[in-house]
C-alpha cells in the first residue's frame, strides 16, 4: 500500500489539501475555520515528502470548497493538490492554483493603505515564489511576503 493511499483513506467524505508547504498547514487550518468554522479537521504536519521533504496535510470531512475558497487557500499552499474524497475512494483530484489576482479575500498588512479607508475590497497582484506567494497591493502598490498574511 502506498503512503499516499494511507494518508488519504481516513476519511469517508470530503477534501484532502496534500503537499502544503511545511509550516503552513496551521494557516490552511485557520482559513477553513474561518470560512466553516463547525468543519471536522485532521491536520498532519511535518509529514514525509518524496517532492518536499517535508509537508503539512490537512483533512476535512463533509466539506468540498468553492473556487473563490480555494484561491484563498492557494495562498498558502500554491502548489497543494486537492483530493476529493467520496465513500473512501478518490474521485476528483487537482491541483491548486493561484490566480492573477486576488480580491476581496484578505486585508492589505499596510495599515496606513488607503483601502482600510476606502469603501473599496482589497486587490493584490499574486506573484508565486516557489512554495510561497508574494502580493503586490493595488491601492498601496506595497508588496508583501505571504508570511504577513495569515
Ligand atoms: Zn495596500
Amino acid at each position: 500500500m502506498s503512503e499516499h493511499k494511507l494518508q488519504v483513506e481516513a476519511i469517508n467524505r470530503g477534501t484532502v489539501i496534500d503537499h502544503i508547504p511545511k509550516g503552513n498547514g496551521i494557516k490552511i487550518v485557520h482559513r477553513i475555520q474561518k470560512l466553516s468554522p463547525h468543519v471536522r479537521l485532521t491536520v498532519g504536519l511535518n509529514l514525509p515528502s518524496k517532492d518536499m521533504g517535508q509537508k503539512d496535510l490537512v483533512k476535512v470531512d463533509d466539506w468540498l470548497f468553492s473556487e473563490q475558497q480555494a484561491y484563498e487557500l492557494a495562498l498558502f499552499a500554491p502548489d497543494a493538490t486537492i483530493n476529493v474524497i467520496d465513500n473512501y475512494e478518490v474521485v476528483n483530484k487537482y491541483k491548486m492554483s493561484l490566480p492573477d489576482t486576488l480580491e476581496g479575500v484578505v486585508p492589505c498588512p499596510n495599515s496606513n493603505c488607503i483601502s482600510h479607508n476606502e469603501p473599496v475590497q482589497s486587490r493584490f497582484k499574486v506573484f508565486p515564489r516557489g512554495e510561497h506567494v508574494s502580493l503586490q497591493c493595488h491601492y498601496c502598490e506595497r508588496t508583501f511576503n505571504d508570511s504577513l498574511f495569515t
